[in-house]
C-alpha cells in the first residue's frame, strides 16, 4: 500500500471510531440522566502521530487531548494544531519537569503529591497564571500506580487548597484492570461518592467539577457510574505501537 492510501484509510478508521465513541458515550450520559455535552471526550495521543492527531482535531471535533509524557509533547507540539484544542497532563510528572510544562497545558490531571503541586504553584505564580488540576487517587491501592491513596484524600485536598498558583478542578483516577465490570464499577462509584462528598464540603479554592475517568475499554461503565471526562486512546487512534 502506498503511504497515501494507508494514512487515508487510517483517517477513515479514525472518523468512525470517534462517531462510535460520541453514540456510546451520549448512551452513558441519557443512562444516568444527563446530556452527552455533560460528558467530556479526550482524544489521549501517547505514541499517536501528529497527522492523526490533527485529523481528530480539525475533522472530527476534538478539541481536548491528553499527553502522558513531557518529551513526547514538546516532540510533537509545533506540528499540532493547538489553536483548536487544549491540551492536558494525565501522566506522571516529576518536579525537574514541572517549570517546561506549565506553560503549556491548561490542566495537569496527575498530581499526586504535596510537593508536587507546591512546584506546580511556585511556576505558575511566577507567570502570573493559575495552574488548574486534578487529584490522582489510587483507588485499587495498587503498589505500581500512581495516585494517593483514598484514606489521605481529605487532608491532601485541605492542604493543596493553601498552595496560591494551582486550584484544584477536580478528580482522577486509572482503576485496575478487571475482568468483571461490577468490580470495576464498584471502583467508578467509589470515586464518584469521593467526588460528591468533597464536593458537599465547599472548601475554599477547589472546585469539584471534573471527575476523569473511564479509558477505552471501561468509558461507559465509568460515565454511567458518574465521569464527566473520558480519556480514550486505543479504541480512537487504534493499538498503540512502542
Ligand atoms: C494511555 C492512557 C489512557 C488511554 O488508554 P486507552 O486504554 O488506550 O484508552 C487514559 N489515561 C491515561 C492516564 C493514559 O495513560
Amino acid at each position: 500500500m502506498t503511504e497515501r492510501s494507508y494514512n487515508d484509510q487510517r483517517f477513515e478508521e479514525i472518523s468512525e471510531n470517534i462517531k462510535v465513541i460520541r453514540e456510546n458515550v451520549a448512551a452513558g450520559a441519557e443512562k444516568s440522566g444527563r446530556k452527552p455535552e455533560d460528558i467530556k471526550i479526550m482524544a489521549v495521543t501517547k505514541t499517536v502521530d501528529p497527522i492523526f492527531i490533527n485529523h481528530a482535531i480539525d475533522n472530527c471535533g476534538i478539541d481536548l487531548i491528553g499527553e502522558n509524557r513531557v518529551q513526547e509533547y514538546f516532540s510533537k507540539k509545533d506540528t499540532l494544531h493547538l489553536d483548536r484544542c487544549d491540551v492536558h497532563l494525565i501522566g506522571h510528572l516529576q518536579t525537574n519537569k514541572v517549570k517546561q510544562i506549565v506553560p503549556e497545558v491548561s490542566m495537569i490531571q496527575s498530581v499526586d503529591s504535596i510537593r508536587l503541586a507546591e512546584e506546580i504553584g511556585k511556576t505558575a505564580s511566577k507567570l502570573g497564571k493559575t495552574m488548574e488540576v486534578l487529584v490522582e487517587i489510587n483507588i485499587g491501592n495498587e503498589d505500581s500506580k500512581f495516585g494517593i491513596d483514598q484514606s489521605e484524600l481529605s487532608e491532601f485536598i485541605c492542604r493543596i487548597s493553601e498552595i496560591s498558583g494551582v486550584k484544584v478542578k477536580g478528580l482522577m483516577t486509572i482503576p485496575p484492570f478487571e475482568e468483571k465490570n461490577s468490580a470495576l464499577e464498584r471502583f467508578f462509584l467509589d470515586m464518584y461518592r469521593f467526588f460528591i462528598d468533597i464536593r458537599s464540603k465547599k472548601i475554599d479554592n477547589v472546585d469539584m467539577d471534573i471527575l476523569s475517568m473511564g479509558m477505552s475499554g471501561d468509558y461507559y461503565e465509568a460515565i454511567i457510574n458518574g465521569s464527566n471526562l473520558v480519556r480514550i486512546g486505543s479504541s480512537m487512534f487504534g493499538k498503540r505501537i512502542y
